[in-house]
């Protein structure tokens, strides 16, 4: 049985021209970045070429508004307590009820320990963020807003431009978690009012242990982590150079892959999701179907437990997520088809099928084989089945 990997929003396979670019720098060239000696010198014109790399899939107007970090959630960190830092007079955040657990627990920690002011912004039933709550969330006393580009569990992308223009209006900063967005969409941050942008390596075939805060020329930082003066003080700690270099060559390969993305990946999601609703009843596709992420789907199944489809999915070669992977091992429906009001009876038995350049046909095709009898055999036991009220099946159109 060829196994089939539909959880590229959790992590990626580094691609295989990433590791090749990367591997020099773990023997032959080893040198320390910082190192005053042609070991360093070596190293230190990689950094520079994949800092270009970088560069140049996120469309910045200089190399080094870009300040790599260790992760996606480091570099979202550091964005909120850096504002908080430097917006002086200014003790409020916002942010939706949808982002990831990287933003939410480091607010609901400010909130309790900083006397910080957190607005959290609720999403319709398809996760669109509710502008009209934004705009009256807005004030003289709003350090920063944080929107994340797109959800990692419906795929539905924000109007992040709109935004930002908004949080300008009210003097506040805006910083968008665009790590599940970078390499998927189309980005130019030189034409774009966005103060700041978190993005992590492991998304877009490059390495884990990588990611970047993009931060505008001109906008103040102040570090998370203090210490030497790598990445011009923003960040101090000897440079992760494979890391970085591997990440420089994957948004190399991501700009080159960006229009597959766009079209033959999102082929493959729209056969994917198509299919299984002609073929599984009580199911829908939760998220905003008309502005989501080419390579998502997020398909409710209703009356069973996510838990159990996936467990027989696995069995089945198949590999998805339900909720997100991060949340996943809870039983607690995700926070994110809570906040978009989804049925427990449906956001239980949600699935989550994140598709990539790897993807394939023959992928769909064993899906929409598989998935039918597995739903069947899991409605079979179930209770909340058997119990349901018919009068009130496909209950909610607002979703199908
Ligand atoms: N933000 C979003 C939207 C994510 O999906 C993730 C990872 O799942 C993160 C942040 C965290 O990134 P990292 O794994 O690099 O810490």
């Amino acid at each position: 049985m060829i196994p089939v990997y539909l959880d590229n929003n959790a992590t990626t396979r580094t691609d295989p021209k990433v590791v090749e670019a990367m591997l020099p720098y773990f023997v032959e060239q080893f040198g320390n970045a910082s190192s005053m000696h042609a070991f360093g010198a070596e190293v230190g014109t990689a950094l520079a070429k994949a800092r270009q790399q970088l560069q140049a899939l996120l469309g910045a107007q200089f190399d080094h508004e870009i300040i790599y970090m260790s992760s996606g959630t480091e570099a979202d960190n550091s964005a909120i307590l850096s504002a908080i830092e430097t917006q002086t007079g200014r003790d409020e955040i916002i942010t939706s009820a949808v982002e990831h657990p990287a933003i939410l627990s480091l607010v609901a920690h400010l909130e309790k320990t900083r006397g910080i002011t957190v607005h959290i912004i609720g999403v319709d039933a398809r996760g669109r963020l509710d502008m009209e709550a934004y705009r009256k969330a807005l004030g003289p006393k709003t350090a920063i807003v944080s929107i994340m580009w797109a959800n990692n569990e419906t795929g539905t992308i924000f109007p992040v431009e709109q935004l930002a223009q908004l949080a300008h209006e009210a003097g506040a900063l805006f910083h968008t978690d665009a790590v599940q967005a970078i390499g998927k969409i189309p980005v130019n941050l030189a034409e774009s009012e966005i103060d700041m942008l978190s993005l992590s390596g492991h998304k877009l075939h490059g390495p884990k242990g990588i990611g970047a805060l993009y931060v505008r020329k001109g906008v103040r930082f102040r570090p998370m982590i203090r210490g030497g003066h790598q990445e011009r003080g923003r960040r101090a700690g000897t440079e992760n150079a494979p890391g970085i270099i591997g990440l420089g060559k994957a948004a190399e390969l991501a700009l080159e892959y960006m229009h597959d993305e766009q079209t033959r990946v999102a082929e493959l999601r729209n056969r994917l999701e198509a299919g299984l609703l002609q073929r599984i009843g009580n199911s829908f596709v939760t998220g905003d179907t008309e502005n989501r992420l080419p390579n998502t789907a997020n398909v409710a199944f209703e009356y069973i437990e996510g838990e159990a489809i996936l467990l027989l999915m696995n069995r089945d070669g198949i590999a998805a997520s339900s909720g997100s992977a991060c949340t996943s091992g809870s039983l607690e429906p995700s926070h994110v088809l809570r906040a978009m009001n989804v049925p427990y009876t449906a956001a239980h038995g949600a699935i989550r099928f994140s598709f990539s350049r790897e993807s394939s046909d023959a992928d769909v095709d064993h899906v929409l084989e598989a998935m039918p009898p597995i739903i069947a055999k899991l409605r079979e036991m179930s209770p909340f089945w058997r119990e349901r009220d018919v009068r009130t099946e496909a209950f909610n159109p607002t979703y199908a």
